[in-house]
């Protein structure tokens, strides 16, 4: 990645609210480089960002406004994994600002309050599988996961979340892959590398008048996750 292109990236997320990327030092006030901590894994989410530079590693970089990283708190408990950015986050550069972004920040904040536990969407972390749109908001193709997957395996070794909560199908499959539907998978605990990881159904399918029954079981399943990450 050229300097001035990192110079970009660090200074956009830093107007995002530079917790997304780094956790500075209390002390220290310098640059961006020398306030990121590592963490276990050795890296920290700024290096992964770093890593992926312009990616043009799959087709997906090709109707690409801004890649979408990953927003929140690097240091959460708690990760929600959805499947890529559609228009609202391509042009935000920000995941999940959408309308299934709104309804999964209600999901969460709202069945939070209900249930006693004090919690905003700033104090979870979000990402997802691919990090760049894909065209029409099609499904992310299998090479387009794999190769988008290595990145997202790193975000949640540096998090290091008590659990992650998988959004929809495509997330299942990447962390998983398992290829049942999430009416079959949703609501039980499943691991990965020892993280446990609960699904449940992704918010654009919530958004849908029809699924009533869904935002029931979703709202159960994400009862259990905040209970068991947060009690
Ligand atoms: N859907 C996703 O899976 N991710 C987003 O960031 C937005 C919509």
């Amino acid at each position: 990645m050229s300097p001035e292109l990192l110079r970009q990236y660090l200074e956009f997320y830093r107007d995002l609210g530079v917790k997304t990327l780094y956790r500075p030092a209390p002390e220290e006030q310098g640059p961006a480089e020398a306030s990121a901590v590592p963490l276990e894994t050795g890296e920290t989410l700024f290096q992964i960002l770093e890593d992926i530079g312009d990616c043009r590693r799959c087709r997906l970089h090709e109707g690409r406004t801004h890649l979408v990283f990953g927003v929140g708190n690097e240091k959460s408990p708690l990760v929600f994994v959805g499947e890529g950015p559609g228009a609202d986050e391509d042009a935000q550069g920000i995941p999940f600002v959408g309308r299934a972004g709104q309804l999964l920040t209600q999901m969460i904040e709202n069945t939070a309050r209900k249930e006693g536990i004090r919690l905003v969407r700033d104090d979870v972390y979000i990402c997802n599988v691919v990090k760049c749109r894909p065209p029409g908001n099609r499904t992310p193709e299998p090479d387009e996961m794999e190769i988008c997957g290595q990145f997202l395996a790193r975000q949640l070794l540096v998090i290091r979340p008590k659990a992650i909560c998988a959004l929809g199908g495509t997330a299942a499959r990447a962390l998983l892959g398992r290829k049942e539907g999430v009416t079959k998978l949703r609501g039980q605990w499943f691991q990965w590398r020892n993280i446990p990881v609960m699904v449940t159904y992704h918010p654009s399918f919530l958004l849908r008048a029809y699924n009533q029954d869904a935002k029931r079981e979703a709202w159960e399943d994400l009862k259990k996750v905040l209970h068991f990450v947060y009690d």
